[in-house]
């Protein structure tokens, strides 16, 4: 093994200006299909990242040389070991993706999910790019009141929460837009006025579930 106390990696949030593009020739009915793969599966690869941490603090971390799942404790002490050979302090672990925005509750790990799964087997760019709308413009939920508290775009494109709020509020429709977007962002205003009163109640993280 090269490294036996390797850290894991994390795929990186998706850059604004590539999904502004795509919006942008969708509006006007075109799809660019080396565009709509890379977003994808920028997404896709970031989703399957946010899963994966949060598994980790469920107690399933994955072992970053082999791939195996690694079950522990969550404890600060605790030395996580593969077998391997590979093994890492749960504390170094869990620092490699502290305050990445890798962090979500159940619906959101559902909506990520169903992500991962369907857009690699859609058959169509109008198909990949409903999946891609769909995806930014879902919400996390507060699980108490069941009212929508920020946009998941945060977690998966590079710009602070306020930015990103603005930037979904900023993309470009037309008449030729793909079907249900324009209806998904009507959807999105309406849930996205909770999530701003939500944002005054707390204006720094939003106290979910782990
Ligand atoms: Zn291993």
């Amino acid at each position: 093994m090269k490294d036996p106390h390797a850290l894991p990696t994390w795929a990186p949030r998706v850059r604004p200006d590539e999904i502004r593009r795509l919006y942008h020739l969708d509006a006007q009915g075109i799809y660019n299909d080396d565009l709509i793969a890379d977003v994808g599966y920028g997404l896709l690869a970031r989703c399957e990242s946010f899963i994966r941490a949060n598994e980790a603090v469920a107690g399933r971390a994955r072992c970053p040389a082999c791939g195996a799942i690694v079950n522990h404790h969550t404890g600060k002490e605790e030395v996580l070991q593969c077998a391997c050979g590979w093994s890492l302090p749960w504390a170094d672990y869990f620092a490699t993706f502290q305050h990445k925005q890798l962090s979500g509750a159940g619906p959101v790990i559902t909506l990520f999910q169903d992500f991962v799964e369907r857009f690699p087997r859609a058959q169509t760019a109008q198909q990949r790019m409903i999946l891609i709308d769909t995806l930014l413009h879902g919400f996390h939920w507060y699980f108490k009141t069941g009212e929508p508290t920020r946009p998941v775009a945060v977690n998966l494109i590079d710009l602070r929460l306020g930015d990103v709020m603005a930037f979904l509020d900023e993309l470009t429709y037309g008449e030729q837009s793909t079907p249900g977007a324009r209806e998904r962002k009507a959807e999105w205003d309406t849930r996205i006025v909770h999530a701003r009163s939500w944002g005054r109640q707390a204006p720094r993280e939003p106290v979910e579930p782990a």
